[in-house]
């Protein structure tokens, strides 16, 4: 049986994982023992009993697969290094994601271990009187909708360094954002940055200062700007190219440049668009039908990137569904969230 590394068990990589256990022989490397879905995780903030609904340990999905809870250090033609050992590979595959601020990302880390630290950070919120939220991109969005959603007698600030929240999206769906969060109280400071962001004190000071001299007062921050590729690993190989932010540049088949027994899927890869669980997933399809198609020596697929629509859920029973242009407020766009989740979560169940 041709063997198949997998580094990183997210959307791409426990997907693929799934799908090919039966016909190679497969060995997932994940810095975690479990699959989360992470479109949930700041609804666990605000109410930690929904957790267990979210996460699964990487065993009860795969069946034949070796599992192995190590980061992947180096990766070299036929072979990866994880914990000063040597793992040779004939295919590989390159999902090991992006991170994001603790906690509403953690890695090295196993599933009890995060329980207790979402735990934690639940219980510090409770406590917490005044709330800061450092970016409106959807995550602070997000974040912002289910601390006021669920603790309406806080007081919440957003600061946002562009001119409103969600940017990208069409008009509509920001004004919707807006208005949820400004009918519920929360301050939102537009085109001002927190310019103290060592990242270590940013949930433990008190005072926040902007770029203009702005001082915001809170117990608690979370800093919500932005991922960061997960490739520190891959720089020693010179033949794998990563692109100036760290991305890892992939062609048509999603082949890694120069190397065309090794794929990458997911946030990982540098195509051009909208870094979702979804396209994660597509991604993993692709990659999927063609080691399938290189082992048995037929043509590869293309992948094609193309806009999805794209669930933003407003606290529990609110959201907007964005497709295109098109933008569905209210109601049913909030419950299709909670379908997703469960859809997802049943696979792995
Ligand atoms: C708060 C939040 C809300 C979101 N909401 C949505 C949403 O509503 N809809 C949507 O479609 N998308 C959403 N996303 C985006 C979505 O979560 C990501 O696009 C998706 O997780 C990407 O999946 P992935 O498999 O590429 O990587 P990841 O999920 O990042 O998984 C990568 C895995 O690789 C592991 N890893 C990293 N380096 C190594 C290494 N060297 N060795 C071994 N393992 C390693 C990591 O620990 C991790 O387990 C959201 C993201 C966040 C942060």
């Amino acid at each position: 049986m041709k063997k198949i590394i997998i580094i990183g068990g997210g959307f791409a990589g426990a997907y693929i994982a799934r799908q090919l256990e039966s016909e190679f022989a497969v060995t997932l490397f994940d810095t975690k023992d479990y699959f989360e879905f992470t479109p949930s995780v700041l609804r666990t903030l605000v109410e930690p009993r929904h957790l267990p609904k979210i996460e699964v340990p990487h065993q009860a999905y795969l069946q034949k697969a070796v599992i192995v809870r190590k980061p992947v250090m180096e990766v070299a033609d036929n072979k990866v290094i994880a914990g000063g050992m040597e793992y040779l590979f004939d295919y590989l595959v390159i999902a090991s994601g992006s991170r994001y601020t603790v906690p509403i990302k953690e890695e090295n880390i196993v599933i009890a271990a995060r329980g207790r630290d979402l735990q934690q950070w639940a219980h510090q919120l409770e406590k917490a009187k005044k709330v800061l939220i450092v970016g409106g991109g959807i995550v602070g969005t997000e974040l912002a909708a289910e601390i006021v959603d669920r603790f309406p007698e806080k007081e919440i600030t957003l600061v946002h360094s562009k001119k409103d929240l969600l940017d990208r999206n069409p008009r509509k769906a920001k004004e919707y954002a807006r208005r949820f969060l400004q009918q519920r109280g929360i301050k939102l400071i537009f085109e001002e940055k927190v310019i103290d962001t060592q990242k270590e004190r940013i949930p433990t000071a008190k005072k926040y200062i902007t770029n203009k001299r702005g001082e915001i007062f809170a117990d608690l921050a979370f800093l919500c700007t932005g991922i960061v590729p997960n490739s520190e690993f891959l720089k020693k190989n010179e033949k794998i190219s990563l692109a100036e932010s760290g991305f890892v540049q992939v062609n048509a088949h999603l082949q890694v440049a120069n190397c065309p027994n090794i794929f990458a899927a997911g946030d990982i890869t540098n195509i051009k668009e909208e870094k979702t669980a979804q396209a994660a997933e597509k991604q993993a399809e692709v990659v999927i039908d063609n080691i399938r198609a290189l082992a048995a020596g037929r043509k590869l697929r293309e992948y094609a990137s193309k806009a999805r629509p794209m669930v933003i859920s407003l606290g529990k029973w609110k959201g907007i569904l964005v497709y295109r242009q098109f933008v569905w407020t209210g109601f049913f766009p909030g419950l299709l969230k909670r379908l997703i989740e469960w859809k997802t979560m049943h696979r792995y169940r």
